[in-house]
C-alpha cells in the first residue's frame, strides 16, 4: 500500500529536489483547459516535484563569459533529460503497486493553451466530446506546485520554494493512488513584494502595479500580470545592453523584435535552440534569488554571495 511519505522519499531518491502532494479537489474551479482532472478524471493525487537549477549554472551569465551552462544544464537538460529519467522511475514504482501514474514533464510543445478567457483555440484542436477540454490540456505547473505545498507563487509569477527560492523547474505525476496531501504554503511566506524582479527584468515585462488574482483552495493568490510577449523576446536576449552575442546591432536586434512564430530572434551568435535563455532570468531568478538569500530565507545556503562584482552592462 502506497503512503505519501514513502512516495515523496522515493521521488527525492530518484532525483527530485523538492516534492509535495495535492489532492485533486484543490483544483476545483480551475478553467477546463487547465484542469489536470481533464487528463485523468479518476485521479486522486498529484505529485509535484521541483528540480533545482544549479546556482553555478548562472555564474557564466552573471560574469558575462559563459552561457551554455545555464541554457543547457540549467534549462533544457533539466526539462528534457533529468525530468523524464526521474518521472520514469516514479511511474514504474507506482504502477508496480497497482496504481496508474501519468507523467507530466515540463514540456508543452503542442498544448492548447487557455487564453485570457480560458477558452481553447479551436483553430488548433477541438474537444473530442462535449464538456471535455480540447487537447492538449495545459497544466499550470506553478499553480499545481502551490496546490501541492511545494512553494508559493511570487510577484514574478515564479514558483518560490523555501529551499531554492525561484531556482527550480517543475514536473508532476497524476495518479489514482490516494496520498495524504501536503499543507499549502500561505502566500506571502517567501515573497515580500520587494519588486526587485521588476527592476532587474531587462524587458520590463514584470509590472509593479498590475496583477492577476486567483483563488486556490481558499487562498487568494496574486502575481504580476507578466507581459509574455516582452518576456519571450527579452529572455532570449533582446536587450543589447545585456546580450554580448548581439554583435551586429541594430540588425541583430531587429531579429529579436520579430514575432515569436517567425523565429528570427534566435539568429544571433551561437544558437541555443530550446535553451536559448541568454538573459539568464536577470530579474525573476537572479535578482529574486539574491534578495531571498540576503534575507536568509532560503535553506540552500552558500558560503559566498552570488553577486561578487558590479553587475555588467554593455
Ligand atoms: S524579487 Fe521580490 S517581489 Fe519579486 S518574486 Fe522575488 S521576493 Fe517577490
Ligand atoms: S525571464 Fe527575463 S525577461 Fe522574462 S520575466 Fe524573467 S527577467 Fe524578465
Amino acid at each position: 500500500m502506497l503512503n505519501a511519505a514513502d512516495v515523496k522519499q522515493f521521488c527525492l531518491n530518484a532525483g527530485a529536489d523538492v516534492v509535495g502532494i495535492a489532492s485533486m479537489d484543490r483544483f476545483e474551479g480551475a478553467p477546463l483547459q487547465s484542469d489536470p482532472r481533464q487528463i485523468f478524471p479518476d485521479a486522486k493525487s498529484m505529485i509535484v516535484m521541483g528540480f533545482r537549477i544549479p546556482r553555478g549554472s548562472l555564474r557564466g551569465i552573471e560574469e558575462g563569459t559563459f552561457y551554455v551552462s545555464y541554457c543547457s544544464m540549467g534549462y533544457a537538460a533539466i526539462n528534457h533529460v533529468l525530468q523524464p529519467m526521474v518521472l520514469w522511475q516514479i511511474t514504474r514504482m507506482i504502477e508496480d503497486e497497482g496504481y496508474e501514474a501519468v507523467p507530466i514533464p515540463n514540456n508543452f510543445p503542442w498544448t492548447n493553451n487557455a487564453g485570457a478567457d480560458g477558452e481553447p483555440r479551436l483553430t488548433f484542436s477541438k474537444p473530442v466530446a462535449e464538456g471535455r477540454a480540447a487537447p492538449d490540456v495545459f497544466v499550470h505547473m506553478r499553480i499545481a506546485a502551490m496546490a501541492a505545498g511545494v512553494g508559493e507563487i511570487g510577484w514574478s509569477k515564479m514558483l518560490l520554494t523555501k529551499r531554492f527560492g525561484p531556482r527550480q523547474r517543475l514536473a508532476a505525476i497524476i495518479t489514482d493512488a490516494e496520498l495524504e496531501p501536503d499543507p499549502i504554503i500561505e502566500p506571502g511566506t517567501i515573497c515580500d513584494k520587494c519588486k526587485l524582479c521588476c527592476r532587474d527584468c531587462t524587458g520590463n515585462a514584470i509590472p509593479v502595479d498590475k496583477t492577476v488574482k486567483i483563488n486556490l483552495a481558499g487562498y487568494e493568490v496574486e502575481w504580476a500580470d507578466i507581459d509574455y510577449d516582452l518576456c519571450s523576446r527579452y529572455f532570449c536576449g533582446m536587450s543589447p545592453e545585456h546580450n554580448p552575442f548581439m554583435t551586429n546591432f541594430p540588425e541583430d536586434q531587429e531579429g529579436f523584435a520579430q514575432e515569436v512564430s517567425k523565429g528570427q530572434r534566435y539568429k544571433v551568435g551561437p544558437t541555443y535552440d530550446y535553451g536559448r535563455a541568454l538573459e539568464g532570468a536577470r530579474g525573476c531568478i537572479r535578482a529574486c534569488m539574491m534578495h531571498l538569500e540576503e534575507q536568509g530565507k532560503l535553506e540552500n545556503k552558500f558560503e559566498h554571495p552570488f553577486r561578487r562584482r558590479p553587475a555588467w552592462k554593455l
